[in-house]
């Protein structure tokens, strides 16, 4: 699961929610929804929730790129921390998840800040490449399947400014990416990804044992 910081002891993660978090209630009210639902684990951790809305804030972000968006936590979080000019390009391919984000995000009162495209990902973003929307992006977030992230990252890092940050979830895959006969197809995906990051040179590169683990690239 990564709704919680595994590589933290329990006692540990269970403080730094204690003494930090500060849930806005509609998404805590979505948190609980979404954890009675048997796709639970593809949600993020409140406390990395909270790190990227305060990222929003650093970046002085008004443009962001989110590809893939499941019940709608990870742009909400990130909706709230933008200014009232602000926009998300959330893509994903599921109406049945994305109904429920959209419940909340109109709840929240940023709806008008949440641009929701349902398609494959891959697909929107040629599109915006082919529409000259490179360097457009002051942030993105990848969170989707994993056999298309080395593809949804290189065509973020076109579509990110200079400066730009990209976050990407799940980069630990609760340890596995340490099993080097894994079988588990996710895990190579992962695996595979990570060793590419840590060759890039058009990035500086940070991965934070948050939750699943998140990394940060920062476009150079
Ligand atoms: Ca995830």
């Amino acid at each position: 699961m990564s709704t919680k910081s595994f590589a933290l002891s329990a006692e540990l993660a269970e403080y730094i929610l204690k003494v930090s978090l500060r849930e806005n209630p509609i998404l805590n009210q979505l948190r609980i929804e979404t954890s009675k639902h048997p796709l639970a684990r593809m949600q993020i951790a409140p406390e990395q929730g909270q790190l990227m809305a305060l990222l929003v804030k650093l970046m002085q972000a008004s443009k962001i790129l989110e590809i893939g968006v499941f019940t709608g936590y990870s742009s909400l979080c990130m909706a709230l921390a933008l200014p009232p000019d602000g926009n998300i390009v959330a893509c994903d391919k599921s109406e049945e998840f994305t109904d429920i984000a959209k419940r909340y995000w109109k709840e929240a009162g940023v709806e008008n800040k949440i641009e929701l495209k349902i398609a494959p990902a891959l697909q929107t973003l040629d599109e915006f490449i082919k529409a000259g929307k490179t360097e457009f992006f002051d942030m993105a977030f990848i969170d989707a399947d994993k056999s298309n992230y080395l593809a949804y990252y290189e065509k973020c890092l076109q579509l990110v400014r200079k400066g730009g940050l990209i976050m990407v979830d799940n980069v630990l895959w609760r340890g596995d990416i340490l099993n080097s006969e894994t079988q588990d197809k996710n895990s190579q995906y992962i695996q595979a990804f990570n060793q590419k990051l840590a060759e890039d040179q058009n990035i500086d590169l940070v991965v934070l044992p948050i939750a699943d683990g998140l990394t940060l690239a920062l476009k150079k």
